[in-house]
């Protein structure tokens, strides 16, 4: 398994890009650590296949380098990188047998049988495809076929990486969460470097130890969930991450107060701006206490969802979200309060100040 450096990395499509717009990946510079799980998130069209297919080697990029184990690997073939791949959709042999399709990489290898048949066996248990093994490909379901696609990318332990792109997309949604506890186990276990595309938050949250978040062709936060839940560091991965997403509310700042219209919200510091600045506040509807303390807002929802509920209201002409635990009074002239350390402050949608 290896570190993977992004050198510079931009793209282009385009043959003459002349501005900043005309790149699919506009600046990507980072290190990820060997044996790292990480999950590229973010919405269509921001860049995440473009970045891992230029890992992959599917795609030379326009600029900079990439290096595997600090080895530069920028012009070497798919192949030569020694990666393994998931994709969308199966990529298998229909007519070879389960057992063979997933054989197939360890015989093309010179793996001895014994260990080709110890190692195809314990993945057919894993994949829940033991039963299948004298199959062809071609008689199973969308589903298991997904799942050999999977098999074939995990039985080899000599890769440099394994990359996944919404691997999961065709598996039913019960499936979906036993394989994906299953791949965070076999990473425990082996320690393989892992890259995990999706734009499914939870899939992203529940699986990797770093999450990748990109926007518009740049990667906009690496963090783990609990920091991108509680310190985004951009306005975009606020409401991203979490749902309802984040609360963010222009601002005009004096002090160490930031009014958002008539009523001055306390911020535990007085951040660093330049004048002119536009500020944000953002604040996460679960950190917002409703009740009859505080600031005036208007309601106009209440969404019971079970366990809690999202009430819609209208803060100084601002639309805002509150998470409110069942069971707690929502008076009808509500008012919300929160603590000084659970709002971020953005200039120019970026997150600022010492937290
Ligand atoms: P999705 O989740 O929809 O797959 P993504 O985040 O993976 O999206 P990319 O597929 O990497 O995004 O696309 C990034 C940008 O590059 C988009 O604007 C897309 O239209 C453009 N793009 C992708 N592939 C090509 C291509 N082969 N030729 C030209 N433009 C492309």
């Amino acid at each position: 398994m290896a570190r993977i450096t992004l050198d510079h990395i931009r793209h282009a499509y385009g043959p003459n890009p002349s501005s900043e717009k005309d790149y699919a990946l506009r600046e990507v510079d980072h290190e990820w650590e060997d044996g790292g799980a990480y999950a590229l998130l973010g919405p269509s069209g921001c860049g995440k296949t473009t970045l891992l297919n230029i890992i992959s080697g599917l795609l030379h990029p326009s600029h900079g380098r990439i290096l595997f184990g600090g080895k530069d690997v920028t012009d070497l073939s798919t192949q030569e990188r020694n990666i393994a791949q998931v994709f969308q959709f199966p990529v298998i042999y229909d007519t070879m047998t389960v057992y063979d399709n997933l054989a197939f990489p360890l015989r093309n290898r010179n793996v001895p049988e014994a260990e080709v048949d110890r190692r195809v066996r314990d993945m057919l248990e894993i994949i829940d495809l033991a039963d299948w093994s004298n199959r062809k490909a071609q008689r199973l379901t969308a589903d298991q076929k997904q799942k050999i696609s999977l098999g074939r990318g995990l039985v080899r332990n000599d890769v440099n990486a394994i990359l996944f792109d919404e691997p999961l997309t065709v598996i039913d949604p019960h499936m979906k969460w036993v394989l994906r506890s299953q791949l965070k186990r076999l990473h425990k276990q082996f320690g393989f470097t892992m890259v995990y595309v999706t734009h499914d938050q939870t899939e992203a949250l529940t699986f990797a130890d770093k999450v990748v978040v990109m926007f518009e062709g740049e990667i906009v936060q690496i963090g783990t969930p609990a920091e991108l839940f509680e310190r985004p560091r951009h306005t975009f991965v606020g409401y991203f991450i979490g749902s309802p997403g984040m609360n963010v509310l222009p601002a005009r700042l004096e002090g160490s107060n930031a009014h958002v219209g008539a009523q001055a919200v306390a911020l535990d510091h007085a951040p660093d701006v330049k004048a002119g600045d536009r500020i944000e506040i953002g604040i996460r509807p679960e950190f917002i206490r409703i009740g009859r303390e505080g600031m005036p807002v208007r309601i106009s929802r209440v969404e019971d969802i079970g366990r809690h509920r999202i009430v819609r209201a209208e803060f100084e002409g601002q639309p805002i979200a509150i998470v409110s635990a069942e069971g707690e009074d929502i008076p009808a002239e509500a008012r919300i309060s929160f603590d000084p350390s659970a709002v971020n402050i953005y200039a120019n949608s970026w997150r600022i100040g010492a937290k």
